[in-house]
């Protein structure tokens, strides 16, 4: 084989690679997006990742519980292993529980196989605190070929989100949320429960609280994603 035929056959490998790994993944999201936001007009699912944490999680619970609403809840597996009494609560008080990976790793900059282990490793780590995890959020909403894979062979559906409350990235005013979802008719809202003191846990819990009442005037069903399904 000639030098030139070596590299050409390493970038068609490496292009095969892109497409499998992220390009067919990413298109596969899409599809799946457009799905969700059909089906979550007249529906509210307010969800949390990355927790439990005890900084944040008993006062999302709080509020919750006053409502009488229940949520989904993402979980860290390293994170339940830590504070297994937390995720119990969350179980207890009639939560949707799913999983968010073990270590939270980035699904682009880490390789496939350790990814995989990453995932599994999470699932166990919910499972072993008496939990039964009903979905897997990917970490940073990104996916690649071996968390499809994984997604499909333990039959633990990809959950997404319509509408961002922008918690992790400085958003600190509720009312913008609740107008954009009030926009778009309701929304899965991307909230976190695991990170953040001071301004950023007062907005979770305020936006919390102002979605719900908004779902209320609105008359929207609010639960956890079984509320989609059933749409
Ligand atoms: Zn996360």
């Amino acid at each position: 084989m000639s030098p030139v035929d070596s590299v050409l056959l390493l970038l068609a490998a490496l292009a095969g690679l892109v497409l499998l790994q992220v390009v067919i993944p990413h298109l596969l999201k899409q599809a799946q997006l457009r799905s969700l936001a059909r089906r979550t007009r007249g529906r509210l699912v307010l969800s949390y990742d990355d927790g439990p944490w005890e900084g944040l999680t008993p006062r999302v619970l709080e509020a919750l519980g006053k409502r009488g609403a229940r949520a989904s809840f993402f979980l860290i597996g390293s994170k339940v292993e830590a504070e297994p009494a937390l995720a119990a609560r969350i179980a207890a008080q009639g939560h949707e529980v799913g999983s968010h990976s073990s270590r939270h790793p980035h699904p682009w900059r880490s390789d496939p196989v350790s990814l995989g282990l990453d995932l599994a490793r999470g699932h166990r780590q919910l499972e072993a605190a008496g939990l039964r995890p009903a979905g897997y959020r990917p970490q940073y909403g990104k996916v690649v070929a071996s968390t499809w894979l994984w997604s499909l062979l333990r039959r633990q559906p990809l959950r997404w989100w319509t509408v961002d409350s922008g918690d992790s990235q400085g958003e600190r005013d509720p009312a913008r949320v609740v107008e954009r979802v009030r926009r778009a008719g309701g929304g899965v809202v991307l909230l976190h429960d695991g990170l953040g003191t001071g301004d950023r846990a007062e907005f979770v819990v305020d936006t919390t609280v102002a979605l719900l009442d908004l779902a209320r005037e609105e008359g929207w069903v609010v639960g956890g994603f079984e509320v989609l399904e059933r749409a």
